[in-house]
């Protein structure tokens, strides 16, 4: 069967329903001789038979020589300019105890944005200094938990926040560290970044005078007039799934000036600059990301550009990936079920469409349904001849929108045991996972060098009834 008019212009019709493409695939994925998929080299059929399916596999290695990249490209770019860069892991792309702990082995920071997640992250061991807690809504609780641990930095989201911090801060007798987050007015996604004059959004202070100055400087002056506050810095976070480096670059200067004002009118300047994170991945073979290198010397450039011609030190720097580390390392295997060919209307006539259904879907990868996020996937258990026809890969949930790959070509032949493998769910999937119709969430588990460690088991029938007081 040709290439289908079905397909997206971006998706090739393929030579080989079989090959992986590098760019998706974890570091450590290869196609066995005997036409399985491996990971690290464990086979999925020998995965699938010990922690059944749906599974999030995790590539250790590969996860860890991403959060090593991008902790060592920046530290390099940035290294004469201001001594270096924090690289804090966003922790809500993927967070369990275990990750926890590869991240700060690696020499990363942690971003929380909850009171559940610093509980994870404190019973991996992160020690509180190098951990940061964001949220535009966080807790009185959670704040009173931020202050006694000592937390590194507390993410300030609005000038109610301020006040709420403060007053914490009085009332325990406590210090808090402080970053202010702004909105610079850059928004990227993808491809292109927009740059707007007001903020219409539920996240971070405002740098438009509103007839009062900005939100932004009342929060500065208000911050470091407060006694109990330490104002360590500005952050800014423009978005997500971002591939090219002009949109941080932008954010980047618009917060340096702001950083000079504040000098200016203030006479502090201020220790440290958070660019966010939002680095994008390949899901499909339509994204094409920039290796961690090239972004951090885009953003060292225009740093080092820009603090030039403004009368302050650099401050240090600090960023926040998360799905530019856990992304790639992690993959759904899924198994087939019932599969059907529909006739699709098309140009006066119908064209065939291949309807996949796997064993799990929007529980345990809400992006599709949340975003319209696209994603690619493969026959994972063996090889076939057969052509390839598209496809759209579905879930078992009780919505015609429970879509897990929307177009894929895959072999003619997938049936009912096939093994279907998606690549690149390793950040925001396990993360957004539900119970919707009582599925029990899938098990997670870590491959490195041949070997497995079951990082999350799979939930189970008790799992699901354990909090139904009436069951
Ligand atoms: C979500 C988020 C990140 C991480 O975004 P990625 O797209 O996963 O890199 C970083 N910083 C903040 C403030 C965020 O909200």
């Amino acid at each position: 069967m040709p290439a289908s008019p079905l397909a997206p212009a971006w998706l090739s019709f393929p030579a080989d329903t079989s090959a992986l493409e590098e760019k998706i695939w974890s570091a450590h994925t290869r196609r066995s001789s005997s036409g399985e998929l491996t990971v690290a080299g464990v086979g999925v059929t020998d995965l699938v038979r010990e922690f059944g399916t749906p599974l999030f596999v995790i590539d250790e290695e590969d996860l860890r020589a991403r959060a090593v990249a991008f902790r060592d490209a920046f530290n390099a770019a940035f290294a004469d300019l201001c001594g270096g860069v924090d690289v804090y892991y966003a922790s809500k792309a993927f967070l369990t105890v275990d990750v926890a702990r590869w991240v700060t082995e690696e020499g990363l920071r942690l971003d929380t944005c909850s009171g559940g997640e610093l509980a994870v992250a404190r019973r991996a061991g992160v020690s509180a200094s190098e951990l940061g807690l964001h949220g535009n809504n966080k807790s009185i609780a959670e704040i009173e938990m931020a202050l006694e641990l000592g937390l590194g930095r507390i993410v300030v989201d609005s000038l109610d926040e301020l006040e709420r911090i403060g007053r914490v801060a009085e009332a325990t007798g406590q210090r808090a560290n402080i970053m202010l987050r702004l909105t610079p007015g850059v928004h990227a996604s993808t491809h292109e970044f927009i740059a707007t004059a007001h903020e219409d959004q539920k996240f971070g202070l405002s740098m438009v005078d509103d007839g009062d100055g900005s939100p932004a400087e009342r929060a500065v002056a208000a911050a470091l007039s407060h006694p109990r506050l330490n104002l360590v810095g500005l952050h800014a976070h423009i978005g997500s799934q971002i591939f090219e480096a002009d949109g941080f670059a932008v954010a980047a200067q618009k917060m340096l000036r702001f950083m000079a004002a504040i000098a200016d009118e203030h006479g502090v300047e201020l220790p440290e600059l958070d660019l966010g994170g939002g680095h994008g991945i390949a899901y499909t073979e339509a994204d094409t990301p920039r290796p961690a290198s090239e972004l951090a010397e885009a953003l060292a450039a225009v740093v080092r550009s820009t603090i030039a011609e403004l009368p302050i030190r650099c401050p240090r720097i600090s960023i926040e990936p998360g799905r530019a580390i856990s992304g790639p390392a992690g993959m759904t295997v899924y198994e087939a079920g019932v599969t059907k060919t529909v006739a699709v209307e098309h140009d006066g006539g119908t064209l065939p469409r291949r309807y996949v259904s796997v064993d799990g879907g929007m529980s345990d990868n809400a992006r599709p349904v949340l975003y319209g996020a696209d994603y690619t996937a493969t026959l994972a258990s063996r090889v076939t001849e057969t052509d390839a026809i598209i496809s759209r890969v579905v879930g078992k949930h009780c919505e015609s929108g429970d879509i897990v790959v929307r177009d894929v070509y895959l072999p003619e032949d997938v049936a009912a045991g096939d093994l279907i493998a998606v690549p690149a769910t390793g950040a925001y999937c396990w993360a957004l996972s539900s119970n919707y119709n009582y599925l029990a969430r899938p098990a997670v588990v870590a491959v490195r060098e041949g070997q497995t460690r079951l990082m999350i088991r799979r939930e189970t029938e008790d799992d699901l009834l354990a909090r139904d007081m009436g069951a």
